[in-house]
């Protein structure tokens, strides 16, 4: 059976499920998404990403054409047309198509996407041995350009700093800030370890507010490990008993090299594992309840 692609309120087979070429969103990434994740068939912080994707679009000036709870129902729907339990969820809301000039008010028909698919993971033995990243020339984008706390179609920014971390071997690149401070990753929040302290970068860092990386600073904190949320440079990293980054996809995964210099003694860390065990468990385990 083909995968079913919901388009504004229909249901398309994945090869018939299409935009306009006049699409704002194909034409200048002019829209917004999320990427959440199901665990049989219960979808982790579904309500979050809700949320994320309404003020996304608030902030662009953007009206989805439905209610909250609406999408939220429509996302739950097509998971079961598509008989997925776990499964990764690509919400999508472009401007719609209009006329070749920039202007949004020329476009009519926002089009709101949702697409469930099975997920594509890191390798398995990464979760083992632990990711290699380097920083990017590439910065994340200026706040006052386009904020990175919106999750807009426009990633080129983020395109090009993976581009950077590809060419020079490694499947993250970590992103400094206009003020050369660090930021994020190009898909993923960063976090380190230093002295039993969790440090990680502020939201006014210029980040995106990952849903993950909420979830692991409140896992984290109910266990007793303090995190600090700070204005953070390489020099943490490079000096830190631990890194890792969490995402959607990702989850929790360990960092053991940053540009080249070796992180802790080069092997994941202790608090990194228990982590990645405790997330792990929690989004199985909440889909179990
Ligand atoms: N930063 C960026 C730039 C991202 O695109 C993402 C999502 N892939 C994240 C961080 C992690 O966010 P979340 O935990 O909500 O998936």
């Amino acid at each position: 059976m083909s995968l079913k692609v919901y388009i504004n309120g229909k249901l398309f087979d994945k090869a018939e499920a299409k935009v306009s070429v006049y699409d704002h969103g194909l034409l200048y990434g002019d829209g917004v998404f999320e990427g959440l994740r199901s665990y049989g068939g219960k979808v982790f912080k579904l309500e979050e990403h809700i949320q994320r994707l309404y003020a996304s679009a608030r902030a662009i000036h953007l009206e989805i054409p439905m209610a909250r709870d609406e999408l939220a129902e429509a996302v739950l729907d097509t998971l079961k047309v598509n008989d997925l339990t776990d499964a990764y969820i690509r919400l999508v809301v472009t401007r719609g198509a209009g006329s070749l000039g920039l202007d949004p008010r020329k476009t009519t028909d926002p089009q709101v996407i949702i697409i469930t698919d099975s997920i594509s993971l890191y390798p398995a033995e990464l979760y083992d041995h632990g990711l290699k990243i380097v920083t990017a020339g590439t910065i994340r984008n200026h706040p006052a350009a386009l904020n990175p706390r919106i999750k807009s179609l426009n990633y080129l920014n983020n395109i090009l700093a993976k581009i950077e971390g590809t060419n020079a071997g490694c499947l993250e690149a970590l992103m400094l800030n206009h003020t050369g401070h660090i930021a994020e990753c190009t898909g993923d929040n960063i976090f380190v370890v230093e002295d039993g302290v969790i440090h990680t970068p502020s939201v006014d860092s210029g980040i995106l507010e990952g849903i993950t990386r909420e979830a692991v600073i409140d896992l984290a904190r109910s266990i007793g490990l303090t995190v600090i949320e700070r204005t953070m440079d390489r020099h943490d990293v490079y000096t830190a008993d631990e890194c890792f980054l969490t995402g959607t996809a990702a989850e929790v995964i360990p960092v053991i090299e940053c540009d080249a210099r070796l992180i802790g003694d080069g092997r994941p860390g202790p608090i990194t594992k228990d982590l990645h065990h405790r997330f792990h468990a929690l989004v199985r385990g909440e889909a179990a309840s």
